[in-house]
């Protein structure tokens, strides 16, 4: 049960939504497409369903071919479950009867159990006899999600699966994909913009830029050795900065450090949750343009020297708006990536 795309690319027009993406998933193994507005991400998973046509690349599920430049296996016979946002219910069709639609080969009494068991894994036991219309938007985003998987499909593809559920189902929700997408050994893509979503449920990160994959690889192995500032940032608190090398050293329009880059070169400087702080000085290059407690520390938002970036910083004491400040950079919480 593995789904594996091969130098996808993909226009509308003048827009080059896919820019030769390669991704695979193995059996069992959730990978989460990661990346900013717009970078292509639905659009390939629209590919992978076969809700697109291919116009360049291949698509192999469990080594057969779906898509290709002579293949095209449409949506529902390619085995391949998907939660599209703007694929909705059936509105005239119970709860019950959209998730038993893709399992009519079932017998009966199979059928039924599947349903119930589906229902019931996505915590709406007791909505079978609802309509679409009768659900709030999480919960139908629930049903979606029993009726792709009622059909045991091989590969799953969800595209913000979870987008309008509250926080506290969501973390539970969560849970309970990723061990029916593990009982199953189903493979899955799963596209989030949220950070915290991609390191709670994938095995393995896909950072997608600029209609590309510019790596793929597990939480642990993108927090010790990124090789993108877009995958160093991904976690939680991480701030991108940009510097320019001179004499061993990086300057940043908040003050420099010690770099190994070539002098002359641009650089992108990604700083981790507690890398940075700023203390009172005068002559300081940066200054406090807002300040928050965060407990036990403050936190103050900075503006720099030379250009607009901002910072956000720790510091030890209060220090109010229009004071300057001093920063300093813990080496061992930045990351240096030359600017392309
Ligand atoms: P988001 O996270 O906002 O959903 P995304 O990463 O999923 O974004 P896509 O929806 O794949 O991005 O869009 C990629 C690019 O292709 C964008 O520039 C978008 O405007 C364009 N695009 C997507 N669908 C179409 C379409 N049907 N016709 C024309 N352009 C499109």
């Amino acid at each position: 049960m593995s789904l594996a795309l091969e130098k996808i690319q993909h226009r509308f027009g003048d827009t080059l939504a896919v820019d030769g993406a390669s991704l695979r998933a193995d059996p069992g193994e959730i990978v989460c497409l990661f990346g900013p507005s717009g970078c292509g991400k639905t659009t390939l998973l629209r590919l992978a369903a076969g809700l697109e046509r291919l116009q360049s690349g291949v698509i192999d599920l469990d080594g057969v071919r779906v898509s290709g430049p002579e293949t095209h296996v449409s949506p529902e016979n390619r085995a391949i479950g998907f939660v599209f946002q703007d694929y909705v219910l059936f509105p005239h069709l119970t709860v019950e009867e959209n998730v038993a639609f893709g399992v009519n080969q079932l017998a009966r009494r199979e059928r039924r159990d599947r349903v119930t068991a589906e229902l019931s894994a996505v915590d709406l036991t007791g909505f079978a006899a609802r309509y679409p219309h009768e659900l709030s938007g999480g919960q139908q985003q629930r049903v979606a999600l029993a009726r792709a998987f009622a059909r045991r499909p091989r590969a799953m593809l969800l595209d913000e699966p979870f987008a309008s559920i509250d926080a506290v189902r969501r973390r539970r929700l969560r849970d309970d994909v990723r061990a029916i997408l593990k009982s199953h050994e189903t493979a899955a893509i799963l596209v989030t913009h949220d950070p915290d979503e991609a390191l709670a449920i994938g095995d393995r990160i896909a950072v997608m830029h600029e209609g590309r994959i510019i790596e793929a690889t597990s939480p642990e192995e993108l927090f010790q050795r990124p090789q993108t500032p877009q995958g160093a940032a991904i976690f939680p608190g991480a701030q991108t900065i940009r510097a320019e090398a001179r004499d061993g050293r990086l300057y940043t329009a908040f003050g420099d450090l010690k770099a190994d880059v070539l002098a002359g070169e641009s650089a992108i400087v990604v700083i981790r949750d507690g890398g940075v702080a700023a203390r009172k000085s005068p002559t300081g290059p940066a200054r406090v343009t807002d300040l928050r407690f965060v407990g036990p520390n403050w936190r103050v938002r900075l503006r720099g020297a030379s250009d607009g970036d901002i910072l956000f910083a720790d510091a030890v004491e209060p220090i109010e708006p229009g004071e300057n400040v001093t920063v300093d950079f813990d080496r061992a919480h930045v990351q240096v990536f030359a600017a392309s």
